[in-house]
């Protein structure tokens, strides 16, 4: 059952949740089962032969979203260090999105988004935040947040059954806490102990499908099925203003994506054994921190890379959400 939105109409969102809402998990356990033992023989098999350059318990190689696309994106890239990347206004745009996401599923309309933003960086005692709100204007603030606020109706009527979870925590540990993917779900609906099939959305602040976002998507696919011993049934992104664009969870979707997490693992390994990296530009040499130093960067690029999503940053140990890691 959905509920209408605060203009009456049934929201994007609800419509797409509910076209689920009989389907049921596509991967048999078996197939769970065995996705996780090859990967576990993957990251034990890396970590042994990794002999001094091996992760340890207190350094353990992380091969979690943002890792895996870098990888894909430019293996030099991958191995930089963005610990204390300033916050720009993509990345607050992507802040702003989830917290008043949360806002509607939970307390309803964001009427005044600058207000609301600001109270949750004081709440949080989120200084960065705050001092970057502050150095706007209220007109460019507000030309800023409002549409987001305006667009996370999107997400106004969820049946409650749903129980709709917001920044859940996914994550893979492989080979005795040697290896770990670690995700965070901007959304999940469904899933045990709801009586609900379990539903994944990766909201994204940026506009458009790029061709990684459907490994992103099936990664998250994965690591939810493997947390829950229960694959979604479908996981989703939404855009603001935008439909939902839903990748439909399948057995052949997530060995893919379990393919590509066992590759990340040994390509990583390698690069942490001293392989030097390859260096392969695009439009990521825009934020990459070794963009002033790599003879190989590329700097009037299409705009076939990921714009200023820079969330794609956000599974790192620590981080918060920013391309910062804490
Ligand atoms: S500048 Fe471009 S090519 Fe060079 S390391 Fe960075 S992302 Fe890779």
């Amino acid at each position: 059952m959905t509920r209408p939105g605060s203009d009456g109409s049934t929201s994007v969102v609800a419509e797409w949740v509910e076209g689920h809402a009989d389907d049921a998990s596509p991967v048999s356990g078996e197939e769970l089962v065995d996705l996780r033992e090859m990967l576990e023989r993957v990251a034990a098999d890396t970590a042994a032969g990794a002999e001094g350059n091996g992760p340890t318990g207190d350094e353990p190689w992380r091969v979690g979203k943002a890792r895996l696309a870098d990888l894909t994106r430019c293996e030099r890239l991958a191995r930089t260090d963005r610990a204390g990347a300033d916050l720009s206004p993509g990345i607050v745009r992507g802040v702003a999105l989830d917290h008043f996401i949360a806002h509607r599923l939970w307390v309803g309309p964001v009427t005044a988004p600058a207000e609301e933003l600001t109270s949750m960086a004081v709440a949080t005692a989120d200084h960065d935040l705050e001092a970057f709100l502050e150095s706007f204007g209220d007109d460019e603030l507000d030309e800023m947040l409002a549409p987001l606020a305006a667009a996370a109706e999107a997400w106004s009527g969820l049946d409650a059954s749903w129980w709709p979870r917001v920044q859940t925590s996914a994550s893979l540990v492989l080979a005795d806490g040697a290896v770990v993917s670690a995700g965070r779900v901007d959304v999940e609906l469904g899933g045990p102990l709801t009586g609900r099939p379990s539903l994944v959305v990766e909201v994204k602040s940026s506009t458009g499908v790029r061709a990684d976002h459907a490994a992103e998507a099936y990664l998250y696919a994965l690591l939810v099925a493997l947390r829950d011993d229960e694959a979604p049934v479908a996981v989703a992104l939404w855009y603001p203003g935008g439909a939902v664009v839903d990748f439909p969870v399948a057995a052949g979707t997530l060995r893919a994506a379990a393919a590509r997490l066992a590759d990340g693992i040994v390509t990583w390994s390698e690069l942490v054994a001293g392989r030097p990296p390859r260096e392969s530009p695009g439009a990521w040499c825009r934020w990459c921190p070794d963009a002033d130093r790599c003879p190989s960067v590329q700097v009037d690029v299409s705009s076939n890379g990921p714009g200023d999503d820079r969330r794609a940053f956000d599974d790192r140990p620590g981080n918060d959400g920013r391309g910062r890691v804490g």
